[in-house]
């Protein structure tokens, strides 16, 4: 299955995605991960990424481009992908759909996960302190809802006029909000019928 994940920070994109890859047998490629490990790195990329994050404004293009694209290709030949986190801007989404026609596959579904602000706020100010992020503190993450209504935001429209837009209520629990985009995308072709279907280890 391929599918992407389109969220404001907070609405649960990272366990979704883990979820939703464990259910369909698609890998999770979450963006953020990846371009932390890569500012983790030594070097002048690494500490560009770095800062970018710490901002909590968006990675360039090109960077993101540069990093994600193997995992992307790599995942299109073995089963799949969740894309937790990419796109996120307009031409990123031109460039994920340029790939996927280069690599003769489509995507099933953009699914988004949306919740009041005050919602998303309070839950990421709440694992702030256990997260050790660098983005996560009170004006950052003001700054990170903020980035997301000004750009991210677009790509709402963008899906819902491809005709793939699967939008879930994130202000639920979140075994609530896996069983109601389990039950969505089960009507797609190509997806496990029922939660727990795959066994361990089938081919997808
Ligand atoms: P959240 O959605 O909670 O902000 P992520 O881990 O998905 O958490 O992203 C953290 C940061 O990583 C973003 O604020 C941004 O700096 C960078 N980032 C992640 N994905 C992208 C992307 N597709 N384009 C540009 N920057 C990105």
């Amino acid at each position: 299955m391929r599918l992407l994940l389109l969220a404001p920070p907070g609405a649960g994109k990272g366990t979704q995605g883990e979820r939703l890859a464990a259910w369909s047998g698609a890998r999770h490629i979450a963006a953020g991960d990846l371009l932390r490990a890569e500012a983790r790195a030594d070097g002048a990329l690494g500490r560009e990424i770095a800062a970018y994050q710490a901002r909590g404004d968006l990675v360039p293009d090109q960077i993101v481009l540069d990093v994600l694209t193997p995992a992307v290709v790599e995942a299109a030949a073995c089963g799949g992908y969740i894309l937790d986190g990419f796109p996120r801007t307009l031409p990123q989404a031109t460039a994920a759909a340029e790939l996927a026609t280069r690599l003769g596959v489509t995507l099933h579904a953009a699914v988004y996960l949306h919740a009041p602000e005050a919602v998303l706020t309070q839950r990421l100010l709440d694992r702030a302190s256990q997260s050790g992020r660098s983005d996560d503190k009170a004006d950052v993450i003001r700054h990170r809802l903020q980035v997301y209504a000004e750009t991210t935001g677009a790509l709402v429209p963008y899906y819902a006029e491809r005709g793939i837009l699967v939008s879930v209520n994130a202000d639920q629990p979140p075994d609530d909000v896996t069983a109601d985009i389990q039950a969505r995308l089960a009507r797609l072709p190509g997806a496990p019928a029922e939660p727990g279907d795959r066994p361990p280890g089938a081919p997808s």
